[in-house]
C-alpha cells in the first residue's frame, strides 16, 4: 500500500459485488434488490460502495435522509432510484425534484406538501408510502379508508404512488409471532386500498437471509447483508429455516503500533489504573481509540490481532489510542499493523464477535467507524 495510514479500513470491492450477487441469487430475477446505503453504508463509505454496486447491477439504493440522497447524487449516481427512507417532508425539499430522489412518506399530512411541490415540478414525483403495521417507529398507523381518502386527494398524473412498504421490528424472533402478525396486518391494509402500487417491500436482512419467501414481493431492502452480515436468530431457532445467504465481511479494520514497551510486575495501564500487570509483561499501544470506533466499553475485555494471534485490550480504550499486551508476540514493533475487524494469519474477529465483547450490536460497531479512519478500497 503506498499510502501510510494509522487507522484505516479496507473495503473489498469484490466481496461488496459478490454479497450483491449472493442475494440477487437467494430472491430470484422477479424480485428487486435495494441496498440500504445509509450511514455512510454502514461506515463502509456509501459512494464507493453504491458505485460498484450499481456496475454490479442495482437500480434501486435506500437511504435515510434527503442529505444522504443528495450526496450519492453528486457522487455520481446518476442512474439507480434512490429511496429516501426516514425523513420527513414537513418543509418543501428541493432536492426531491432537483436530485431525483423518492422519498417514502410515512405520515398522511406529508401528502399535501408533495402534492404542492409536485404541481410545480417538470416530470413527475414518484413516492413510497410507508405503513406502521406493528413496529410502533416511523409509518402511518391511519385505517385503509382514510388512507385511500388521503390518497384520492393528492395522488394525480404528477404526484404517484409508487411503493408500499413496512418494516419489522423483530424477524429474528421466530417465537413471538410479531413478524407474522405485522405481514397480516400490513396485506390486509393493502388489499383494502383501491389501488396497488406497482412496488410493495417489506424485507431487511434478516427476513431475506432466513427465507420468509411471503414477505418479499416485489423487492427487498438489504443493509446488513450487502456488507456481509446476518444476525443469528434470537429466539425460536429450531423453527427458523436455514440461514440460506453465503456473505462474508467486505470490510477489514486496521491500525498500527504507535509504542511498544516492558513494564514491570505491579504497573498500572492507562485512564483510572483499570488494568494492573500481575508479572512483567510487553504492552503495545495502538493508534486507535474511542474516537476512531472502538466501542469504550471494550477496556479491559476487547480483541485485536496482532501477530497473527488474538491478544487482550488492557486497560481504558482512550480517544485516540488504547493499550494491548504483547506479552504473546514480543517480535512486533511501532509501525506494525494491528487488525481490528478481519482476519490476519488464521485468527479472525468480526463486528459480531466485537459487538459481544462491548454489550452492543454488530450495525453500531460498523456505523462506529468513525470520518477520521481512512478508506481505502481494494479489488
Ligand atoms: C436499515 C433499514 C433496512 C436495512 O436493514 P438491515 O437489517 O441492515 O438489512 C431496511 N429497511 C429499513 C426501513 C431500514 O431502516
Amino acid at each position: 500500500m503506498p499510502e501510510y495510514h494509522r487507522c484505516w479500513i479496507e473495503v473489498s470491492r469484490d466481496r461488496l459485488a459478490r454479497n450483491y450477487a449472493s442475494i440477487r441469487k437467494a430472491v430470484g430475477p422477479d424480485v428487486e434488490v435495494c441496498p440500504v446505503v445509509k450511514a455512510d453504508a454502514y461506515g463502509h463509505g456509501a459512494a464507493e460502495v453504491s458505485r460498484v454496486l450499481a456496475r454490479a447491477g442495482a437500480r434501486w439504493f435506500a437511504v435515510s435522509s434527503f442529505e444522504e440522497g443528495v450526496a450519492l447524487r453528486e457522487a455520481g449516481i446518476a442512474g439507480p432510484r434512490i429511496l429516501v427512507m426516514a425523513d420527513s417532508l414537513a418543509v418543501e425539499r428541493a432536492e426531491v425534484v432537483t436530485h431525483r430522489l423518492t422519498p417514502a412518506v410515512h405520515s398522511l399530512d406529508e401528502l399535501p406538501v408533495l402534492r404542492r411541490m409536485a404541481a410545480g415540478a417538470a416530470e413527475p414525483i414518484d413516492f413510497h408510502l410507508k405503513i406502521d403495521s406493528g413496529m410502533g417507529r416511523l409509518g402511518t398507523r391511519a385505517p385503509a379508508a382514510e388512507i385511500a381518502r388521503a390518497l384520492a386527494a393528492a395522488v394525480s398524473p404528477k404526484l404517484r404512488l409508487e411503493g408500499v412498504m413496512t418494516h419489522f421490528a423483530s424477524a429474528a424472533d421466530y417465537q413471538s409471532g410479531q413478524t407474522e402478525r405485522q405481514l397480516a396486518a400490513f396485506y390486509e391494509l393493502l388489499d383494502a386500498l383501491p389501488v396497488q402500487p406497482r412496488i410493495v417491500h417489506t424485507s431487511a436482512t434478516v427476513p431475506i437471509a432466513y427465507g420468509r419467501r411471503e414477505a418479499w414481493r416485489s423487492m427487498v431492502r438489504p443493509g446488513h447483508a450487502i456488507y456481509g452480515y446476518v444476525s443469528p436468530i434470537v429466539r425460536g431457532a429450531d423453527s427458523a429455516p436455514p440461514r440460506m445467504l453465503d456473505v462474508a465481511p467486505a470490510l477489514a479494520w486496521k491500525t498500527r503500533l504507535l509504542a511498544v514497551k516492558d513494564i514491570p510486575a505491579g504497573s498500572p495501564i492507562g485512564y483510572g489504573a483499570m488494568y494492573t500487570a500481575a508479572a512483567p509483561m510487553r504492552v503495545g499501544i495502538i493508534g486507535a481509540g474511542y474516537a476512531d470506533g472502538i466501542p469504550h466499553r471494550l477496556g479491559n475485555k476487547g480483541k485485536v490481532i496482532a501477530g497473527g494471534q488474538l491478544v487482550s485490550m488492557i486497560g481504558a480504550v482512550s480517544m485516540d489510542v488504547t493499550t494491548i499486551d504483547l506479552t504473546s508476540v514480543p517480535h512486533l514493533k511501532p509501525g506494525d499493523v494491528v487488525t481490528l475487524l478481519g482476519e490476519e494469519g488464521g485468527a479472525r474477529i468480526d463486528a459480531q464477535q466485537v459487538a459481544r465483547l462491548a454489550g452492543t450490536i454488530s450495525y453500531s460497531v460498523l456505523c462506529g467507524i468513525s470520518a477520521r479512519v481512512a478508506h481505502v478500497y481494494v479489488d
